[in-house]
């Protein structure tokens, strides 16, 4: 009985594991699920669907991507997403665009995708990208990217652009999710509401209470 019980619970685990690696959007089951944004429905996952005799073009439509975004930030970047939020026709796909403008030094700081890995594209001038894998090695592998080059930011892991150069860029990058989610390092960590107990923060990063304080006062 109790051999049994023991492989059940492996089974039970087994099963457990499986579905947590499991982090990507599913498969479809029908052609399209057109997020219904008024729909009080039950969300399993991703967004209710629209009755099909209510789709239209314009739920797979977006305008816009050729305007440029508004750099004049702290970090000279604007990212203009383009998911399941402005396209409801995205609902259940898989996918979602961005389109990244840095203003001259501008940076994309470092952040991670929960939930998709990312290709970019530059579209115009010059970018010093760069990855970090996970542990225990941390590795960092970094490249410059120049118009029409094409860099990989696997799904999940911490990544960045910075623009080194004396002209703005721009680019055009596509998303394996829906709704990829964004984590940026440093509000996660120092910005959070309620924020973070700086003695905690102090031990983690092993330094003084007062320069953790100084982190957080700059979000
Ligand atoms: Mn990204």
């Amino acid at each position: 009985m109790a051999i049994r019980m023991a492989i059940l619970a492996a089974a039970l685990l087994a099963l457990a594991l499986s579905h947590g690696a499991m982090a990507s959007d599913p498969s479809l089951l029908q052609d399209f699920c057109v997020a219904d944004k008024l729909s009080q429905g039950i969300y399993v996952n991703g967004l209710a669907c629209k009755d099909a005799k209510d789709i239209v073009a314009e739920d797979f439509f977006f305008s816009g991507l050729h305007m440029a975004g508004n750099t004049s930030n702290k970090q000279g970047a604007a990212v203009t997403a383009v998911n399941v939020a402005q396209i409801p026709g995205l609902n259940t796909m898989g996918i979602s665009l961005v389109r990244i403008d840095y203003a001259p030094y501008g940076l994309n700081p470092h952040h991670t995708h929960p939930r998709s890995t990312e290709i970019l594209t530059v579209l115009e001038g010059s970018l010093y990208v760069g990855f970090v894998t996970s542990n225990p090695d941390n590795k960092m592998f970094t490249k410059v990217l120049h118009k029409g080059d094409v860099f990989v930011f696997p799904k999940g892991l911490i990544h960045f652009q910075f623009n080194y150069g004396p002209t703005p860029a721009v680019v055009l990058a596509a998303l394996s999710s829906q709704n990829p989610g964004v984590i940026t390092i440093a509000n996660s960590v120092f910005g959070s509401t309620p924020s973070i107990p700086n003695a905690i923060l102090a031990k983690a990063f092993q330094v003084e209470k007062e320069t953790v304080d100084m982190m957080q006062a700059q979000f």
